[in-house]
C-alpha cells in the first residue's frame, strides 16, 4: 500500500469539510475521487499535500511513512507527492520553460532538471513548441498540459490532480487523459478528484464517492458506472 488515509476530519472555522474518511491507493494505481461540488474532494488532496491542518486522530501514510510528521514542502522533496491544484495556478506572465523551471525549485542537478523537462515534452508536444510563450497566452488545455508538467519536474511518485478536465474541450481532454495513462505507466501513481464522474471513472480503475465530507461509495470503476 502506497497511501493510507483514516479517520482524515478537517474544518474550515465551523464549517466541517471532511468528516472521517478512510481510503486507500496502492502503488501503481490509479484512483479517482468523485463528488458534486463542496463535497470535499479539494480538501482531501490539500490535506494530503499538507496544505491544511487536519483534526486530531486524523492519519495518513505514505510509504509507510507518517505523513503528517511532514510539512508541505517536504511532502515533495521527501516523498515525492506533487499537487496539480484546481484552476491551474501557473505564473501567467513567466513563458512556459521558466514556468518548468520554477517548479524544479528543490533541485540543484542540472542533468536531472534537463531530463525531467525532456520527459515533460515527450508526452506534450505542445509544450516544446511554446517554450517561450507566457503561459497566460496558452489554450485551456495547453495551460493543463503546462500544470501537470510543472508537477512532474517537482515530484512523481505520485500526483494528485485536482478537476484535470475542468473546462477542457472534449480532444484536448483526451489527449490530457492519455499523457496522464502514459505518465502512470512510467510509474507515477495517481490520485484525482473529479466532478465528471464519467470521465474519471473511465480513466481510473478505482474511484471513491464523496458526498458532504462522506465516502459513501467504494468500488471498481466498472462497477461504479454499473451501478445508478
Ligand atoms: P470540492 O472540491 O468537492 O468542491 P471543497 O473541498 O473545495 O469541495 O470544499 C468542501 C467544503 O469546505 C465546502 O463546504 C466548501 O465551501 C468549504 N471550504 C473549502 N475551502 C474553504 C475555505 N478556504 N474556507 C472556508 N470553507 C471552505
Ligand atoms: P482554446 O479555445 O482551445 O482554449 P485558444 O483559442 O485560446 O484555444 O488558443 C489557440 C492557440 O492560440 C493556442 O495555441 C494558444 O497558445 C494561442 N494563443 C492564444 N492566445 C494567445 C496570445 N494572446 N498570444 C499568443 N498566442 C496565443
Amino acid at each position: 500500500m502506497l497511501l493510507q488515509v483514516e479517520n482524515l476530519a478537517v474544518s474550515y472555522g465551523n464549517i466541517k469539510a471532511l468528516h472521517g474518511i478512510r481510503f486507500q491507493v496502492d502503488e501503481g494505481e490509479i484512483v479517482s475521487i468523485i463528488g458534486a461540488n463542496g463535497a470535499g474532494k479539494s480538501t482531501t488532496l490539500r490535506a494530503i499535500s499538507r496544505l491544511v491542518p487536519v483534526a486530531p486522530g486524523s492519519r495518513m501514510s505514505f510509504m509507510g511513512k507518517d505523513l503528517l510528521q511532514y510539512p508541505a514542502h517536504k511532502v515533495v522533496t521527501e516523498l515525492g507527492i506533487s499537487h496539480v491544484p484546481e484552476g491551474r495556478r501557473l505564473f501567467e506572465n513567466l513563458t512556459v520553460m521558466e514556468n518548468l523551471r520554477l517548479a524544479a525549485f528543490a533541485r540543484k542537478d542540472a542533468d536531472h532538471i534537463k531530463r525531467d523537462m525532456e520527459r515533460v515534452f515527450d508526452l506534450f508536444p505542445r509544450l516544446k513548441e511554446r517554450l517561450s510563450q507566457k503561459a497566460g497566452t496558452l489554450s485551456g488545455g495547453e495551460q493543463q498540459m503546462l500544470a501537470v508538467g510543472r508537477a512532474m519536474m517537482s515530484a512523481q511518485k505520485m500526483m494528485l490532480l485536482d478537476e484535470p478536465s475542468m473546462g477542457l474541450a472534449p480532444l484536448l481532454m483526451l489527449n490530457l487523459f492519455e499523457a496522464l495513462k502514459e505518465l502512470n505507466q512510467a510509474g507515477t501513481t495517481i490520485l484525482l478528484v473529479e466532478q465528471n464522474a464519467r470521465m474519471a471513472l473511465q480513466f481510473a480503475q478505482r474511484g471513491y464517492v464523496l458526498e458532504s465530507g462522506n465516502l459513501v461509495l467504494a468500488g471498481k470503476s466498472q462497477e461504479l458506472l454499473e451501478n445508478p
